[in-house]
């Protein structure tokens, strides 16, 4: 499957500014199939998980097909829950922030109806709504779908699952026959498919879902926090692994500038590379990379597919990507060469379900850690003061210092009490860029009950939400449950003696 560029895709200038503006630097697989046959008129019919950016495939060419001129609901988009229509209405705000007078409304229950309907007397272009709430306004008759040109049904195995069965054919009912349709869902059951043999036109079948790849057999770890914890845990890993060679993966241009800023504060040697940074800067900050000066790189997945560099000690995935094929593009770049490497993974909330869907179909195996705490990084540190110490006291003209030394005790100091309080400015010196007020170690992700829930059929989701409810974290049996990597000492400790660290590669 080639990917197309947005440049390709034939997009206006106030498109292609507000999706440079949301940092996105290439389509997704999803966005690159569906955004052409969308602006060709086809109908679409794709499959596809989470996390593979359906929304801007559909917002994009909706957005840029709406005439601001007409005052009239042109395209409905159908989503499960409220969450969702909140999340794909903030989606559209961003990629029409360049256009002038074009109208969103989203309507959920829950909301106050005398706003909606205010709203909806307006005129709006475009609405994003749950079945539910969508129906109670066609069957006030404040809603008219006669002039739509799209119909998007989005998570429509999910919409099914909730109940919403009748809800969508009648949506689709009330709207002109010549309407695009475009329904994107994660499984394609049989009920899906008959209703839309029944309401679509030779529609293009899209299948994103990934096939197996060959990891690379190299150590898998993965993290869950906070999205604004990130620049802090990736900090602590970084010291405590006393990574000198790290590749960190963002999925924005936007977040690989802000991260490179924020790790350059805290004295890290970081660099960036993506699609803005011309050919020049790419070669100086290739070769700095190559020759050790700058330690850490942080790049988009575009900017990283054009680098030879496939030997570096660990790779973060800062974010999790989009298309599931890119993270194992991503380990790949360490491990290399019979050397051993390490692949970090942050995941945020619901990100947990994309991260079990990648080891379950690569057959793969990412364990649970827990970041460092700031003790951690202390006893990881004395090891590297232990070595310091003896070098330097194996080099010897320490006269000077012994004499101050001396000269302290005469003044009733204790020797132990001066080398303790050495050893604590040095250490706390160290741990002054780190936020001891973050604690990752009581974080999991428990999901939130949907809205419009009516009833469900044992799918997995509601599966997941039980086992997240009784289990927690140790409740996940599949899973070690005891978080290792940088946690558990007597391990972390073998990992340390140079021997079993292979990765680890010697600054020049
Ligand atoms: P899905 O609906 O498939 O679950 P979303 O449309 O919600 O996925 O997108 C997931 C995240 O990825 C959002 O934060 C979105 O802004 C981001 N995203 C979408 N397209 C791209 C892209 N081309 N490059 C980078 N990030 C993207
Ligand atoms: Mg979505």
């Amino acid at each position: 499957m080639k990917r197309l560029k947005f440049e390709e895709l034939h997009l206006s200038d106030e498109m292609l500014r507000a999706v440079v503006e949301m940092g996105f630097e290439e389509p997704t697989h999803i966005q690159s199939e569906t955004i052409p046959t969308l602006m060709e008129g086809k109908d679409i019919i794709g499959q596809a998980q989470t996390g593979t950016g359906k929304t801007a495939a559909y917002a994009i060419p909706i957005l840029e097909n709406i005439e601001n001129g007409a005052n009239y609901i042109q395209a409905v988009v159908m989503c499960p829950t409220r969450e969702l229509v909140i999340q794909v209405s903030d989606e559209f705000q961003k990629l029409m922030k360049y256009k002038s007078n074009i109208t969103v409304v989203p309507i959920y229950g829950g909301q106050e109806i005398g706003r909606q309907l205010k709203a909806l007397k307006k005129n709006p272009h475009i609405i994003i709504g749950t079945p539910g709430r969508t129906i109670d306004h066609i069957k006030r008759g404040t809603l008219k779908l006669e002039n739509v040109s799209f119909v998007v049904l989005d998570e429509a195995d999910e919409m099914l699952d909730m109940g919403f069965k009748d809800d969508i054919e009648l949506i689709l009912a009330k709207t002109p026959k010549t309407r695009q349709t475009i329904m994107f869902s994660a499984t394609m059951p049989e009920d899906i498919m008959r209703i839309m043999r029944r309401h679509q036109e030779h529609p293009k079948q899209i299948d994103v879902t990934q096939k197996k790849i060959d990891a690379p057999k190299i150590e898998q770890v993965y993290f869950e926090l906070h999205e604004k914890t990130k620049p802090e845990a990736l900090s602590r890993l970084l010291d405590l692994h006393n990574i000198k060679l790290a590749l960190v993966f963002c999925n924005t241009r936007k977040k690989v500038d802000s991260l490179v800023e924020i790790l350059k504060s805290r004295g890290y040697f970081a660099e960036g590379l993506h699609g803005d940074i011309n050919q020049n800067q790419r070669e100086r900050i290739m070769s700095n990379f190559r020759n050790g000066s700058t330690e850490i790189l942080v790049a988009t997945d575009v900017a990283a597919r054009g680098i030879d560099v496939n030997d570096v000690e660990a790779v973060f995935n800062y974010d999790l990507p989009g298309d599931d094929e890119d993270y194992i593009h991503r380990i790949g770049r360490t491990g290399r060469a019979g050397k051993s490497g390490v692949a970090f993974t942050f995941i945020v909330g619901k990100e947990i379900y994309n991260m079990r869907r990648i080891e379950r179909l690569n057959e793969i195996k990412i364990r649970r850690a827990m970041i460092p705490t700031l003790d951690d990084l202390d006893e990881s540190r004395l090891e590297g003061i232990k070595n310091i110490l003896s070098e330097t006291i194996e080099k010897g003209h320490l006269s000077k210092f012994i004499n101050y030394i001396e000269k302290l005790v005469d003044e009733d100091f204790v020797t132990m009490d001066i080398a303790a309080a050495l050893l604590k400015i040095t250490l706390d010196r160290k741990n002054e860029s780190f936020d001891n007020s973050m604690n990752f170690h009581d974080y999991t992700f428990q999901e939130t009950p949907k809205e419009g829930f009516k009833h469900r059929k044992g799918k997995s989701g509601s599966r997941r939400n039980d086992k997240f409810r009784s289990g927690g974290r140790s409740g996940d049996r599949s899973y070690s449950s005891k978080p290792e990597y940088g946690f558990d000492k007597k391990k972390r400790d073998k990992r340390k003696s140079k021997e079993n660290k292979p990765w680890k590669r010697k600054k020049k």
